[in-house]
């Protein structure tokens, strides 16, 4: 996902349970999130001002906090109706919507028992429509790797585990590349600095075993959908001669949806892409779903 200017572009605030207007909503220098990494975040998109998934992305904020012992005082219910509602006050049709919490500023230092726990909601909007078509993503290969599931709560969308991606984005970027593949620590594929990747060889959808990342609720919904179109599906350990041998590549995630990779280093990948095209045309189908009377439905397997 490439960064959304936040200047002029959040709505109102949801701070610990009321609206504040975004130049009002500050911590406090000490904050333990800020210091420890004692943070959770998670990312919602709106199209149409029809929030996506909310109850999927909320229960999974609860679990990242749990992951990190928090315990956030207010219900997932709760927090999945203040999401909504932060939506409505900002009046954006496309926006993406950053729930935030972390441990407050009570305590400094390495034992954190007993300090506050706080829940930030930030609308914002959401620079072009959906409908806009994106050139295929080149890709590089970073130089950092996804920890081992020994080294931290890896499944939790922690602040701690974005200094990675950050910092592979960030090198991407300088050597003209769009985003850039993370190893993980056995040196097999793990996923992109903010998504996570799929292959295409002969027809059938290729993924790595989500051990050791983020196993990301775009992923899970796109394996369900390549389910119900019966395309044959391998989770598997994937090296990069894997992704140099593919039909197809493409990245997924809340932000970007189905992200066609047209390159990875100087491999340059064939332009028709079905497998991709079917998928993200079953995944928009979904997202908009909003639009039918039944309202969407994730399928299950
Ligand atoms: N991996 C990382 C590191 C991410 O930041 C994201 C985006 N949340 C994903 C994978 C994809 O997750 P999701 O489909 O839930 O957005």
């Amino acid at each position: 996902m490439s960064a959304i200017a936040t200047a002029a572009a959040v709505g109102p605030v949801w701070f610990d349970g009321e609206l504040v207007a975004a130049e009002n909503a500050k911590l406090p220098v000490l904050s333990i999130g800020l210091h420890n990494a004692i943070c959770v975040f998670d990312g919602i998109r709106v199209h149409e001002s029809y929030a996506f998934a909310v109850t999927e992305h909320v229960d999974r904020l609860c679990s990242s906090a749990a992951a990190v012992g928090m315990t956030l005082p207010w219900t997932a219910a709760q927090i999945a109706a203040a999401v909504e509602a932060t939506v409505a006050a900002s009046g954006y049709s496309e926006a993406y919507v950053r729930p935030v919490a972390w441990r407050g500023a009570e305590a400094v230092g390495i034992n954190t028992a007993g300090t506050t726990v706080h829940l930030a909601i930030a609308v914002i909007r959401w620079p072009e429509p959906q409908a806009v078509e994106r050139p295929p993503l080149r890709l590089t290969l970073s130089e950092w790797r996804r920890p081992a599931p020994t080294m931290g709560p890896v499944q939790a969308k922690t602040s701690a585990n974005y200094l990675v991606g950050s910092l592979a984005l960030a090198r991407a970027h300088s050597d003209g590349y769009d985003d850039a593949i993370l190893l993980d620590h056995r040196g097999r594929v793990a996923e992109a600095t903010g998504a996570n990747i799929f292959l295409v060889r002969d027809g059938e959808l290729i993924t790595p075993v989500a051990d050791s990342f983020l196993d990301g609720i775009t992923r899970q919904t796109v394996l369900r959908l390549a389910a119900d179109a019966g395309i044959r599906t391998h989770i598997v350990r994937v090296s990069l001669e894997d992704i140099s041998a593919a039909d197809e590549v493409f990245l997924t995630g809340t932000a970007s949806g189905i992200a066609p990779v047209g390159q990875f280093s100087d491999i340059e990948y064939p332009r028709e892409r079905p497998v991709t095209e079917t998928l993200a045309a079953a995944y928009a189908d979904l997202v908009f779903a909003h639009r039918t009377k039944e309202g969407p439905r994730i399928p299950s397997v």
